[in-house]
């Protein structure tokens, strides 16, 4: 870590500190309109906050037990994408409550046929007068049934190569047309959701960014994602971290099993790579630099470390892990069963695994494209001079 955080006496501290103090239990509104739910968007949603006074403000709210609406979607990746290419009408419109946690979206991009291979989304929206008409379905839609809003990308015009016929829109989830069915998980919950939607209107406005370029957005909101989903947890960011297992491990005197302990020293000593290439992207981020390739090498160690924390939370238990209500040591339960039986989905989610290892081996390593993703081609067929787009 090459950075200090400025001291008790700072400007940013000793206002966050002062705010906190004068709103002890705030609402989400209260929040965001003071910018302090996303500092780093531009005012008046945020603060233009630099790295340090984004620190500084989280330190501060941390210290104080305030916390932020919860609006995952919305906050990290639809959010950033209106900030970026939306209208100031939309701005206006959606901004607010969105930061507030007082209207949750969801992110519709994902289909049957499309998910790796995005650009490949089957989705129609048709110019119908002043209105688009949308049919398709979508499928793995998180927070579905429980949003207002989605980002919804459609394909408004087949006959161009796949990335360039895609637009952009904000889709209200209680639009005549939209039927959402719930998919359970083996996790027990159905966080997940199939959308169909049938000749659903959007009007006009609904269009965020230009026609036909929704495909430069969508990366704008994954480019978002990719960052988010590496936070520090290991469930990204929600779940318990090995530093809460091994503390846990120690408040029960430790483990005999020679096996274990290997296993919990190989786990310790992941989650501390773990957290020094986290400082060194917050670092970088402090000298004003672009996030570089530790995004993706972090969501790809986080990713695998995270089911790894689990299975062996779930080792540690012994035979009373067969039941769904003991936890490593016999501590909080559900939390666990829950991370074991939803890790599964951390090296699929925000681009799986394999795709993040593509992403390394072409512009960490340098190795030839998989996919040519602007001509739509693979590296074979472009060896070849053939198309497939
Ligand atoms: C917890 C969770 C939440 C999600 N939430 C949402 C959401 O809210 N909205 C949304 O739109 N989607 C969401 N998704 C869907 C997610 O984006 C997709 O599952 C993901 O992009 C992978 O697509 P797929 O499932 O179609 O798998 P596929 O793309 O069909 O991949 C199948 C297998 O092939 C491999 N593969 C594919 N292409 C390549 C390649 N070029 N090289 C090497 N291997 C390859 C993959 O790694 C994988 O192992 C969510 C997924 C999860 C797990």
């Amino acid at each position: 870590m090459d950075f200090e955080l400025p001291g008790y006496d700072d400007p940013t501290r000793t206002e966050v500190r002062q705010w906190c103090a004068d709103h002890p239990r705030p609402s989400g509104r209260q929040l965001a309109e003071a910018g302090l739910v996303a500092p780093h968007w531009p005012s008046p949603w945020g603060r233009d906050a630099d790295a340090i006074q984004q620190l500084v403000i989280d330190e501060e709210m941390r210290r104080a037990g305030v916390r932020r609406p919860e609006n995952m979607i919305g906050i990290g990746w639809a959010g950033p994408t209106l900030v970026h290419a939306g209208t100031q009408e939309q701005k206006d419109r959606y901004l607010l409550p969105l930061l507030a946690g007082e209207e949750i979206w969801c992110q519709l991009f994902s289909e049957p046929e499309a998910g790796s291979d995005l650009a490949a989304l089957g989705t129609r929206a048709e110019r119908d007068g002043d209105e688009w008409v949308v049919n398709g379905s979508k499928i793995w839609t998180s927070h579905a049934l429980a949003s207002q809003f989605g980002i919804l990308i459609a394909r408004t015009n087949p006959d161009a190569p796949k990335h360039q016929g895609i637009s952009y829109f904000i889709c209200p989830m209680d639009a005549p047309g939209i039927e959402i069915r719930p998919i359970r998980e083996m996790t027990g919950v159905a966080l997940f959701n199939e959308v169909f939607f049938t000749d659903v209107r959007l009007p006009a406005d609904a269009l965020v960014g230009e026609e036909h370029r929704g495909w430069a957005l969508a990366k704008v909101t994954l480019g978002n994602e990719r960052v988010s989903l590496s936070g520090g947890g290991a469930l990204w960011g929600q779940g318990p971290d090995a530093f809460e297992l091994l503390d846990l491990v120690r408040a029960h005197g430790g483990v005999v099993d020679a096996e274990l302990r290997q296993r919990l020293a190989q786990l310790h000593i992941e989650a501390e790579i773990l957290r020094l290439i986290r400082l060194r992207t917050v670092s970088a981020a402090v000298r004003g630099e672009a996030p570089g390739p530790e995004a993706s090498i972090r969501k790809l160690l986080a990713d695998e470390h995270g089911q790894i924390i689990m299975g062996l939370a779930k080792d540690l238990a012994g035979t009373a892990a067969m039941l769904t209500d003991v936890g490593p040591m016999g501590a909080e339960v559900s939390l666990w069963h829950y991370g074991y039986m939803f890790a599964r989905a951390l090296t699929i989610g925000g681009g799986t695994t394999q795709v993040q290892r593509n992403i390394l081996a072409e512009r960490v390593l340098g190795l030839p494209h998989d996919v040519d993703v602007e001509e739509g081609r693979t590296w074979a067929e472009a060896r070849r001079g053939a198309t497939s787009a």
